[in-house]
């Protein structure tokens, strides 16, 4: 098997057309833009499904609407390892963002298949349901789904006439299997993305092995002064609101920046900003801020939220403007890698010749939902410029093709190594 393994070679051109061919699958006035539970959307699924098949895979549509493509392992009772990403784009997004991933899942199946080797282990490529915020405001369905995470009452959601039930059921899925349902037999994932960021092509380094995705906390401030006359009010006895609060702004900028320098990834975003009344004529009574905080380490994480809370007490003091205490509308932890999955990503970059480091993931990703439920990984591959959610968004073929190679590798050596005794190392 080993031998096979590192002998097998990726097509590069086979990748090239599974995107193009997604690619023109768009609204023709927005490229590239293939919302999920859209009939575009479906278009897309249709073009996936059909390239599934000619790899010889056998194509079904699970509960939560994900599509997935199997080949049958020689010794099935083992479970299954997977592979995949996401075909759903934003409004206006790339040709590489998520596609990549689906395009390489399959790339390493046909290659298999070219090659004559069967895994011990059932193989799955799976292209997820709504990775993307979606109509419904929320995101990562087939992957909360497969790990049977999709909160109460999300079902229940609609946008205009649907509900995200509804969509699920047209995506071709069963909401009535889901509730407490999660896939048990996946013994692993991984999942090729591009970087949707500048480090890799900013270092010339073919792979990213990303060590953690962020967890991802939102905090809320508001800032209580008091409106008055903006012509007649002296200087001296304004309570703004707008004011104190951008004095917050700048500090939490100062603080992210040393959280930043420190040994995980680390950011944060005032990214909601609104004020009361919000008219020229009147002191600004009242601010909102909305902070997106994101920590590849949990301990940094607590220790800011605890640091903005002082921050806050600071500002009322400092301005004798109410400030509240910092509210958590949401928290998410961050989600490690496996160790063995990581330690074979790197093996099998050193294997293909890829040049690679570790690293933070920022963004949110459907690996996320599946380490609940499984071993999981990623690896990421450079894009141009960092730039993703655009048109602009661009990734070389070759690029690609290696992470493709570096997931091949990986996968047989998953595939024996799934067998051991599992040795964990760090
Ligand atoms: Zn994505």
């Amino acid at each position: 098997m080993k031998a096979h393994g590192t002998n097998l070679p990726v097509d590069p051109k086979r990748i090239s057309d599974t995107i193009k061919g997604l690619a023109r699958i768009t609204e023709p006035d927005r490229p590239y833009t293939r919302r999920a539970f859209t009939p575009l959307f479906l278009e897309g699924r249709a073009f996936l499904e059909q390239q599934f098949k000619s790899a010889g895979l056998e194509t079904r549509i699970d509960a939560a609407g994900n599509l997935i493509g199997r080949r049958k392992g020689r010794r099935s009772g083992l479970g299954t390892i997977m592979l995949g990403s996401h075909s759903d784009t934003v409004p206006e997004g790339g040709r590489f963002d998520g596609i990549a991933g689906v395009a390489t899942a399959l790339e390493v199946a046909q290659a298999l298949s070219d090659g004559d080797v069967r895994l011990d282990h059932d193989l799955e490529i799976v292209d997820f349901l709504a990775e993307e915020v979606s109509i419904f405001g929320v995101s990562c369905i087939g992957s909360r789904g497969m790990a049977g995470l999709i909160p109460d009452g999300w079902l229940s959601r609609t946008q205009g006439d649907l509900t995200l039930r509804q969509g699920i059921v047209e995506a071709g899925g069963d909401p009535s299997r889901l509730a407490g349902q999660k896939r048990s037999d996946i013994r692993a994932f991984l999942e090729l993305h591009i970087e949707q960021g500048p480090v890799l092509e900013t270092e010339t380094c073919d792979i990213g092995v990303v060590n953690a995705i962020a967890g991802i906390t939102r905090i809320e401030i508001l800032v209580e002064g008091q409106a008055d006359h903006a012509g007649t009010t002296p200087m001296g006895a304004r309570r703004d609101a707008l004011v104190a609060a951008s004095r917050l702004v700048v500090a939490i900028e100062k603080l992210a920046i040393e959280y930043s320098r420190g040994e995980g990834h680390f950011t944060a975003t005032v990214g909601e900003f609104s004020i009361e009344p919000n008219a020229a004529n009147v002191v600004p009574s009242r601010a909102r801020l909305l902070i997106d905080a994101r920590a590849e380490l949990r301990p940094d994480m607590d220790r800011f939220i605890r640091e903005v809370s002082e921050l806050a007490e600071w500002t009322a003091q400092a301005t004798g403007i109410g400030v509240t205490p910092p509210k958590i509308i949401s928290d998410n932890q961050p989600t490690p890698g496996d160790p063995l999955v990581l330690r074979l990503l790197d093996t099998a970059c050193e294997a293909t010749g890829a040049s690679h480091r570790r690293m933070a993931s920022g963004a949110g990703h459907d690996t996320a939902w599946m380490a609940r439920i499984t071993r999981s990984a990623m690896i990421f591959v450079a894009c141009r410029e960092g730039r993703s959610h655009t048109p602009d968004e661009w990734a070389e073929t070759d690029d690609i093709a290696l992470g493709a190679a570096v997931l091949l590798h990986a996968v047989i050596q998953l595939d024996a190594e799934l067998q051991k005794p599992i040795q964990e190392t760090v």
